[in-house]
C-alpha cells in the first residue's frame, strides 16, 4: 500500500501520517522528519539544509530523492509518505521508482486547509524531538513533556510566522500543481483538514474502508 499526503505546511500531515502508522502499521516516512534527524551531522550539507529549511525553500531534489530511496530499501509494507513529493520532478522520479520496484501509488490524500487555520495551528505546535509526536499546545495544559518518552517538547525553529509565509508561498507554487498533476491519473481524494484531528482521520479511513469493499 502507498499513499501520499498532500498538503500545505502544518495542515496536519505528520499527525495524520501517524496515527494510520499505529492503526495499519505501515511506515511513515516524512522527509521533513528525516531532514532534521539529518541535522545532526553538523556539517557543510547539513548547514545548507538548515538553511533552506529556514529559509522556507525546498531542498534539493537531489537530496531528497537519496533520503526516500534509502528509506524505501528498508520499507517492508505499506508506505505513507508525508512531506514528499513536494515538486513535479519528486512526483516523476518517485513514479518511476515505483514502477522499476513493481509498485504503484495507491492513494493521494489532500489535505485541505486554509491558510489562516494552517497558521494558527502552526503556532501552537509542539514536537518531541526523541520520538517525533505532534502536540496542541492548547491540548497540552502546560505540560511540556512528552507523554510516551517524558521528553521536554520543543518548538520546531521554522515555526515563525515570517517561515511560515515563505512556506506557505513555496507550497502554492511548486507543490499545489501536483494536485491537478494527482487529480489526473484518478488517484487524488480531497479531505476536509479544517476538521478536528479524529473527524479528519475519519474521512481518510472512510476512503480507505469503502476502496477495499
Ligand atoms: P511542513 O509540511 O509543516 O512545512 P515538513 O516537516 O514536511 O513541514 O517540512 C519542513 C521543511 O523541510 C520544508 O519547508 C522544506 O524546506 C523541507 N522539506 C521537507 N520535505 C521536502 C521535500 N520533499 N523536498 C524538498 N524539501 C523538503
Amino acid at each position: 500500500m502507498n499513499i501520499i499526503l498532500l498538503a500545505p505546511p502544518a495542515a496536519g500531515k505528520g499527525t495524520q501520517a501517524s496515527l494510520l502508522t499505529k492503526k495499519y502499521g505501515f511506515k511513515h516516512i516524512s522527509t521533513g522528519e528525516l531532514l532534521r534527524k539529518s541535522l545532526e551531522a553538523n556539517d557543510a550539507v547539513s548547514l545548507e539544509i538548515k538553511e533552506t529549511m529556514q529559509a522556507g525553500k525546498l531542498v534539493s531534489d537531489a537530496i531528497i530523492l537519496q533520503l526516500i530511496e534509502k528509506e524505501f530499501l528498508v520499507a517492508e509494507q505499506g508506505i505513507i509518505l508525508d512531506g514528499f513529493p513536494r515538486n513535479k520532478t519528486q512526483a516523476l522520479k518517485y513514479a518511476e521508482l515505483l514502477t522499476s520496484l513493481g509498485q504503484e501509488i495507491d492513494y493521494v490524500f489532500y489535505l485541505a486547509v486554509p491558510k489562516a487555520v494552517a497558521m494558527e495551528r502552526i503556532f501552537g505546535r509542539r514536537t518531541c524531538p526523541s520520538c517525533g509526536k505532534i502536540y496542541n499546545s492548547r491540548a497540552l495544559e502546560n505540560k511540556e513533556k512528552c507523554m510516551d518518552c517524558n521528553t521536554a517538547l520543543v518548538k520546531r525553529e521554522d515555526d515563525t510566522e515570517e517561515t511560515f509565509d515563505l512556506r506557505y508561498e513555496t507550497y502554492i507554487k511548486e507543490t499545489s500543481p501536483l494536485i491537478a498533476f494527482y487529480q489526473e491519473q484518478g488517484l487524488l481524494y480531497e479531505i476536509d483538514a479544517s476538521l478536528s484531528t479524529e473527524e479528519v482521520f475519519a474521512s481518510i479511513e472512510k476512503v480507505l474502508s469503502k476502496e477495499s469493499e
